[in-house]
């Protein structure tokens, strides 16, 4: 069987996607390739490996390669590397800072995010400093002031829908030595592409729109250039820690990356409509959405983004507590669960899992728009907000 000829170059990623990075099974022709389930191959009698990119799979296989090769062509970046989970590609890169370091984390993103920076730090003798990217010099002076090794952003963040100036803080990053990564888990690489902007790292939650069926959990990690230390630290954490993503996940995961390219189109549209319906509605307070113009960094978003403004969003309702659990309790559609990116949409009052103390509005209500007609979504939220 002839070896399978790469896609033609200058591709959309939409054709890309669809052909799931491109070529067929080299031994039997199939479109799809098939799942390695061999941990370990076998060396000739000169104990030279039979195949050379082939030794144990931790490491690496052919489906892990084919699966990074794609979402690095996606981000525009020189390598990616495939985790366990989102928190483990996270992990990963914030152990590149070594003790006696200094992580710079933007404030108010992923819960789980600030959690175990939090704890990562304070273990390893990392200092912490927490910055409000909502205050842009502040957080560009921030970064001039402490040079930390690393600044972590969450564009868009999560729940705040906060759009951080990637462009400006990359400048900043490098006037000071600093490497820059940016978590784009809610906006996905078809319509954010952190490494154009000056980001060393882009980093995503798989287990959200890459997949998008709610039915794995990864991460990934992708790197501008594959040369540097701290990349070569994070495939560490692959390779020598074993943070790596299964075979069949990887599998799954490339499975549905072939529709990301429709799935986010109908996402954002319907979010889009979702939260210019949200915006009127006499009940609620407040919808953060980057996609509405009355969003505080809208043109922000518009210029760093291109297609979109994502699946994610934010509502604050009337009232309180009470009212926002109200509404969440009479949706049929949406279903009441964390997470975001899938093809159903989702409510969750981040509150109740939070608690105190933790910032979060008590009457926020954070919704992942998902692939259902955008009509149905809207009668949902009309019939619950009707509940008050
Ligand atoms: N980053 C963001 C923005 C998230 O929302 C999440 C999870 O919700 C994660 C990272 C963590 O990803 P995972 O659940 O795959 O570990």
């Amino acid at each position: 069987m002839p070896k399978t000829p790469p896609l033609a170059p200058g591709l959309h990623p939409d054709s890309l996607l669809a052909h799931g990075g491109g070529g067929h099974d080299p031994a039997t022709g199939a479109v799809v390739p098939p799942i390695p389930t061999a941990t370990t191959f076998v060396r000739d009698e000169a104990y030279a490996p039979v195949s050379p990119d082939h030794v144990y799979s931790r490491d690496d296989n052919a489906l892990y390669r084919k699966t990074e090769g794609l979402i690095a062509a996606l981000e525009g970046g020189a390598e990616s590397r495939l985790f366990a989970s989102g928190m483990a590609a996270i992990a990963a890169v914030a152990r590149s800072v070594a003790p006696g370091g200094t992580l710079l984390v933007q404030s108010g993103i992923y819960w789980g995010t600030t959690l175990f920076l939090r704890k990562l730090c304070a273990r390893n003798k990392v200092a912490l400093i927490e910055a409000d990217a909502g205050d842009p010099q502040a957080f560009l002076d921030e970064i001039s002031v402490t040079r930390p090794d690393l600044v972590w952003l969450e564009v868009p963040s999560n729940p705040f829908l906060q759009v951080a100036d990637i462009k400006s803080i990359s400048e900043r990053c490098r006037q000071a030595g600093t490497l820059l990564a940016v978590d784009a888990t809610a906006a996905t690489p078809l319509i954010l592409k952190p490494l154009a902007l000056g980001a060393d790292l882009v980093m995503h939650s798989a287990t959200k729109a890459l997949n998008g069926h709610s039915d794995l959990l990864g991460g990934v990690v992708t790197s501008a250039d594959a040369g540097n230390k701290a990349w070569g630290l994070v495939k560490e954490e692959r390779k020598l820690a074993g943070a790596v993503l299964g075979s069949f996940e990887t599998w799954l995961l490339l499975r549905g990356l072939r529709t990301l390219a429709l799935r986010v189109e109908r996402m954002n549209a319907n979010a889009m409509a979702v939260a210019a319906f949200l915006e009127n509605h006499p009940k609620v307070e407040a919808v953060l959405y980057p996609g509405l113009a009355g969003h505080p960094e809208h043109d922000l978003a518009k210029s760093q983004m291109q297609g979109g403004f994502g699946s994610l969003m934010s509502v604050l309702i009337k009232g309180g507590k009470a009212e926002a659990l109200t509404v969440a309790g009479a949706l049929d559609l949406f279903q009441r669960a964390t997470s975001l990116g899938g093809t159903e949409s989702l409510v969750e009052h981040r509150f109740t899992i939070e608690g105190e103390g933790s910032g979060i509005p008590e009457n926020l209500l954070r919704l992942s728009i998902g692939i259902e007609h955008g009509d149905d979504l809207i009668a949902d939220l009309d019939q619950a907000l009707a509940c008050l």
